[in-house]
């Protein structure tokens, strides 16, 4: 198999040629600007010193700050966190955030670890990354495996390193410290949005629709429940531990309650099980892969018979998939366009906190709404103009912005 950031320059590549970019522009973007790979020392609870192995790759900065999460995941590799940083990079200029993109990562699962060396892992990354990130430089949020908590120890950490409150310096904090109303559920409630908006495209009634969702942490559990409040059915979600299926559908808001007395999805009273992989290949409307990377491949796409792919995950969809769904007319929402409903709330959060003045949740649900409605509406004129996949259409847009930018800043 190609490697991750192989796989993933390839629609950049599409777009590039579709509207025929300055091989310097694309140049500048074949290789992140700048990685950091970190060696974090943690005192265990039985006294042991473990050192952990972290990352920070910041890709493009032309339109602002690097921006992007951080995930704790045992898998977490260099190449991964520079293709997550890519990613971001084209994620922020879809939205027409003032961004670049980054993204971070540590080898760790962090199930195996006590509340403290939890705390002390994190506030030991952003020690060894403080140099390279700031308010103004490169701006970290959670992902896979961190969140608000987190954030709260590492934008603790960052101003203690600094001698002075730096709140802007990561997002997706808890409220009470800097965090913004909606940053929680930003990330589904993008999903959602996009959904709808697809729906509409194609002359699909929600309340006829059914949803099938892979994952059920921050992005899939507030997909589900989005979707669900939209009159969407919800017939399967999962977690790590396998999926539950249900054929006339079910309460995700009463599966999140079973989650956290039981621990996982897993056995809520009146659906079956059945494994993540089969959870993809349900007869369903929407299918949201709400986890990890390369989820649906060449091998399983054929298989695949949702009309609408929502992309909740960062790279759920590998080339050769994306290659046979589009033959088959499956439209895929990508993960740059479905999933940044994160980055921009996020965006909302980091402005709150440079001017130190916050706003409501309406007003946060209300200014996501807008920029949603409007970057889909950019990605899918452009899929229509040069008829192309909503993910080449997405670069376009993206790449329309970035290669100005680059331009303008005499980087070529
Ligand atoms: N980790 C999220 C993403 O992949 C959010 C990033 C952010 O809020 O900066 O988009």
């Amino acid at each position: 198999m190609q490697n991750i950031f192989e796989m993933a320059k390839i629609p950049l590549d599409k777009a590039a040629a579709l509207i025929k970019i300055n091989p310097a522009a694309a140049k500048l973007l074949a290789e992140p600007e700048r990685t950091l790979e970190v060696s974090i020392p943690v005192i265990m609870d039985d006294g042991r010193l473990e050192v952990f192995t972290g990352y920070r790759a910041q890709h493009n900065t032309a339109l602002g700050p690097a921006k992007g999460g951080i995930r704790f995941h045992q898998h977490v590799t260099m190449d991964e966190v520079k293709t997550l940083s890519f990613w971001m990079t084209f994620k922020s200029a879809i939205l027409n955030l003032p961004y670049g993109g980054g993204k971070g990562g540590v080898v760790v699962d962090p199930r195996n670890l006590s509340r403290r060396e939890l705390e002390g892992l994190s506030r030991g990354y952003i020690q060894k990354i403080a140099p390279v990130i700031g308010e103004y430089v490169d701006i970290p949020a959670p992902d896979v495996n961190t969140d608000s908590r987190i954030m709260g120890w590492m934008m603790d950490e960052y101003s203690k390193v600094y001698g002075r409150l730096a709140p802007g310096v990561i997002t997706g904090k808890p409220k009470t410290i800097g965090g913004s109303a909606g940053r929680g559920s930003a990330t589904g409630r993008g999903v959602m949005f996009t959904v709808r908006e697809a729906f509409k495209k194609l002359g699909i009634d929600a309340r006829q629709a059914t949803a099938a969702v892979q994952g059920f942490g921050n992005v899939g559990s507030f997909t589900a429940k989005l979707l669900y409040d939209i009159g969407v059915t919800i017939v399967a979600v999962s977690d790590v531990q396998g999926a539950i299926y249900k054929e006339d559908g079910f309460n995700p808001y009463a599966v999140e309650e079973y989650l956290k007395d039981h621990g996982s999805v897993a056995g809520f009273p009146g659906t079956s099980s059945m494994d993540n992989a089969e959870l993809l290949e349900l007869p369903v409307t929407v299918l949201a892969p709400c986890a990890l990377e390369s989820q649906i491949t060449g091998e399983n796409a054929g298989r695949i018979q949702a009309k609408i792919i929502a992309e909740g995950a960062n790279g759920p969809t590998t080339p050769a998939a994306d290659e046979l769904l589009d033959q088959r007319g499956v439209m895929i929402i990508p993960d740059v366009l479905a999933n940044a409903g994160g980055v921009t709330v996020s965006y909302f959060e980091w402005v709150q906190n440079l001017y130190r003045y916050y706003w409501t949740e309406k007003e946060v649900h209300a200014r996501q709404e807008e920029m949603m409605v409007e970057a889909f509406a950019k990605v899918y004129e452009a899929g229509q103009q040069y008829n192309c996949t909503l993910r080449v259409a997405a670069y376009v847009v993206a790449l329309e912005r970035l290669t100005e930018a680059m331009k303008l800043r005499g980087w070529y």
